[in-house]
């Protein structure tokens, strides 16, 4: 018998404020009906998290694709990852710089390559062997973003620090930044679960560092015997406690999505002060949102259900 589809996606967790809250709202949106449309015409839930990432890699909304946070360079450097819940198949991308859609080229590494991942130029060539355009990194710098560097690199020379980058020693600096990295899980008609995460980083990040969100396990993970999960929030709590692979096993374990997507937070809090938000889906579409973040964009549709909202904790 035909599972019902369930599809979950998510724009970022962090302090969204009120101004951004419709940009955010209209995003996630727009994410869930691409990637809704997919399951609709029996497409898979690989396919499904591939659309709904894509449309919000293009939102500049989004800390993912262009209009992504700045490097210390300048430069826009993506992340991103797929799992395939019913193979164990994984395909991800590190630092790349060349590439408007990073999702799709994990997508690609995910069918065609032996390989899980492919980074920096290595991925960028793997990517225009299989037939995805590359662009310059220009493409994917916005305005809005170089000024947004220019204010945090100044702030960080008058306090006197200039190497805030995606250090944990400086936390409290990552407290008030913002985290719009994007996710999707989803379930199809097969009954398989997907996710995908896709990520600009963190603002000022060193040259070559890699988050939590392409990292299997940890930003992003899919198993059909436990659950897809995606993540946002500040990356390296987060890797540290492979915390997407940690929610899923608690779903293999009997307890329910709902219960530990909001567990997986309190621990992320507890055990090493993170903050962020994480979605959860398995196989049977029992889901859980949660964040510990004032606030965390995200939408949902179901055969029974069309949703999005900014607040919801459960
Ligand atoms: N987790 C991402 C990273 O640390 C950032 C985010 O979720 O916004 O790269």
């Amino acid at each position: 018998m035909p599972t019902n589809p369930v599809l979950v996606v998510h724009g970022g967790a962090w302090d969204i404020p009120d101004a951004m809250v419709e940009a955010h709202l209209a995003g996630v949106r727009n994410a869930a009906a691409a990637g809704w449309r997919a399951l609709e015409r029996g497409g898979s839930a690989l396919d499904a998290v591939e659309e709904a990432i894509v449309i919000m890699e293009d939102d500049e909304t989004f800390d993912a694709g262009r209009g992504s946070f700045l490097n210390r360079d300048g430069k826009v450097q993506l992340d991103a990852f797929i799992m395939d819940g019913s193979t164990l198949r994984g395909g991800g991308v590190g630092c790349v710089e060349r590439l408007r859609n990073p999702v799709r080229a994990a997508r690609k590494i995910l069918s065609d390559s032996p390989h899980v991942y492919f980074v920096a130029e290595g991925a960028e060539r793997f990517a225009a062997e299989h037939g995805i355009a590359l662009c310059r990194n220009e493409d994917l710098v916005i305005p809005r973003e170089v000024a947004r560097l220019r204010q945090y690199q100044a702030q960080a020379s008058a306090d006197g620090n200039s190497n805030t980058d995606g250090n944990d020693l400086f936390a409290p600096a990552h407290d008030m930044l913002s985290h719009d990295t994007v996710g999707a899980v989803a379930l199809d008609r097969n009954g398989n679960i997907a996710a995908s995460t896709s990520t600009g980083g963190t603002l000022n990040k060193a040259p070559g560092r890699l988050g939590d969100s392409s990292l299997i396990g940890c930003g992003c993970y899919a198993d059909n015997q436990s659950a897809a999960a995606s993540t946002t929030g500040w990356g390296e709590p987060i890797m540290k406690l492979v915390l997407a692979k940690w929610a899923a096993d608690r779903v293999a374990s009997g307890s329910l999505p709902e219960w530990v997507a909001k567990e997986a937070m309190n621990y992320l809090k507890q055990r090493l002060n993170g903050h962020g938000g994480i979605i959860l889906l398995d196989a049977q579409g029992r889901y859980g949102i949660a964040h510990n973040t004032p606030r965390m964009a995200w939408a949902l549709r179901s055969t029974q259900k069309q949703e999005a909202g900014i607040q919801r904790n459960s």
